[in-house]
């Protein structure tokens, strides 16, 4: 597969088009702020009085209020949350983006699962940064860049593709490597990622551990260290050198538990499990249920994200780590 990087793509290759950002949350802020960085006229879309409307004066940039952030601009990036796109595109995008222009998105969601349906003369493109917003603006910081994907779903201009690759060498992602995939292959494998991998699995593994340990009786803060601080450091090593590399650390023991009792935590049943969230991905039924949630004002999203911070694993971490300087020093800069 090919990766593209800064060279790859030519410079000025989105010379002169002007970009509007919807939205100034998590991707918002970090794309806004690198495209300006690296020299694109950028307007941002924010609601008047909102919290990203505060935040993107505070960081100096031109901003509007989104219906007129869209008017003249050639490329939209609508970076509002998903289940808040379909009403965006309808009320402020389709009655005033310009011909011709480009309707980006950070996540397939919203045209794969037929929420929004562009306009005939504009393009649709994708690039989707494999990282938090946040990681997006510190690694462009810091000259590196998150790996992104970029994708187009219609080209009408002719210009859909330099306009994705620009958009997304200006927001550092071709400094971290750019893959081509498609909008169905970005969305299913996005929310796959997401629910078994990353943000579920990983945190209910995290959490099971946990309360194992504390139910037998072992110290909270122990079981703490052992359970959610020290996966960072394996996780570090899978990052710079994949599990070969985490073997070449970690002592023989623990290589000899991780192979004979790995496989009975992971096992058959639980890729069945995978298995099955990946088809309901794929059918529409994982998509359908999100947006009946949203439908009926979310009080289960509401009670479920609020039962996962009031565990026991919260409170214990939340008093280790303020003895932690390293992780306290970011927050002050961060709050100055
Ligand atoms: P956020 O939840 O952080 O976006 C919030 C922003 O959207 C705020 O500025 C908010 O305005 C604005 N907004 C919400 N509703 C409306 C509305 N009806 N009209 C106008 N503005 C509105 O979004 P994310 O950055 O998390 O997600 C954006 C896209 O990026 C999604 O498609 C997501 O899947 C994708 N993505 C997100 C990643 C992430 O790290 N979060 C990673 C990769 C992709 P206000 O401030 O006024 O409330
Ligand atoms: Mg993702
Ligand atoms: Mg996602």
């Amino acid at each position: 597969m090919e990766i593209y990087t800064n060279d790859d793509i030519r410079p000025g290759v989105i010379a002169g088009q002007r970009i509007a950002i919807i939205g100034y949350g998590s991707q918002g802020r970090a794309h806004a702020q690198n495209l300006k960085d690296s020299g694109h006229d950028v307007i941002v879309g924010v609601r008047e009085g909102g919290k990203g409307w505060k935040n993107a004066k505070a960081d100096g940039l031109a901003t509007a209020e989104p219906s007129e952030a869209v008017k003249g601009a050639d490329i939209i990036a609508i970076l509002t949350p998903d289940m808040a796109q379909a009403e965006v595109y309808k009320t402020i995008i389709e009655p005033n983006a310009k011909k011709g222009s480009a309707l980006l998105f950070a996540h397939g969601f919203s045209i794969i699962y037929g929420r929004v349906i562009p306009r005939d003369d504009m393009d649709v493109i994708l690039v989707a940064p494999k990282g938090p917003g946040d990681l997006v603006r510190r690694e462009f910081q810091r000259g590196r860049g998150v790996p992104s994907l970029f994708a187009i779903e219609k080209d009408v201009t002719g210009k859909a593709r330099d306009r994705a690759m620009g958009y997304a060498k200006g927001n550092g992602g071709a400094t971290g490597g750019l893959l081509e995939t498609t909008f169905r292959e970005e969305t299913e494998t996005d929310l796959f990622g997401e629910q078994a991998v990353l943000c579920g699995g990983a945190k209910e593994l995290v959490i099971g551990g946990f309360n194992t340990l504390v139910e037998a009786g072992y110290q909270p803060e122990i079981a703490y260290f052992e359970c959610l601080h020290e996966l960072k450091l394996i996780v570090d090593l899978f990052y710079e050198g994949g599990i070969t590399k985490m073997n070449e650390f970690i002592s023989e023991t623990a290589k000899w538990g991780s192979v004979s009792s790995g496989p009975r935590v992971i096992n058959a049943e639980t890729r069945a499990r995978m298995k099955e969230i990946l088809t309901e991905i794929q059918d529409g039924t994982f998509a359908r249920e999100w947006i009946a949630e949203n439908e009926a004002g979310k009080g289960a999203y509401d009670d479920l994200v609020k039962a996962d911070s009031e565990q026991l694993i919260e409170s214990v971490g939340a008093s280790l780590r303020e003895r932690m300087a390293w992780l306290n020093a970011p927050k002050a800069a961060e709050a100055a």
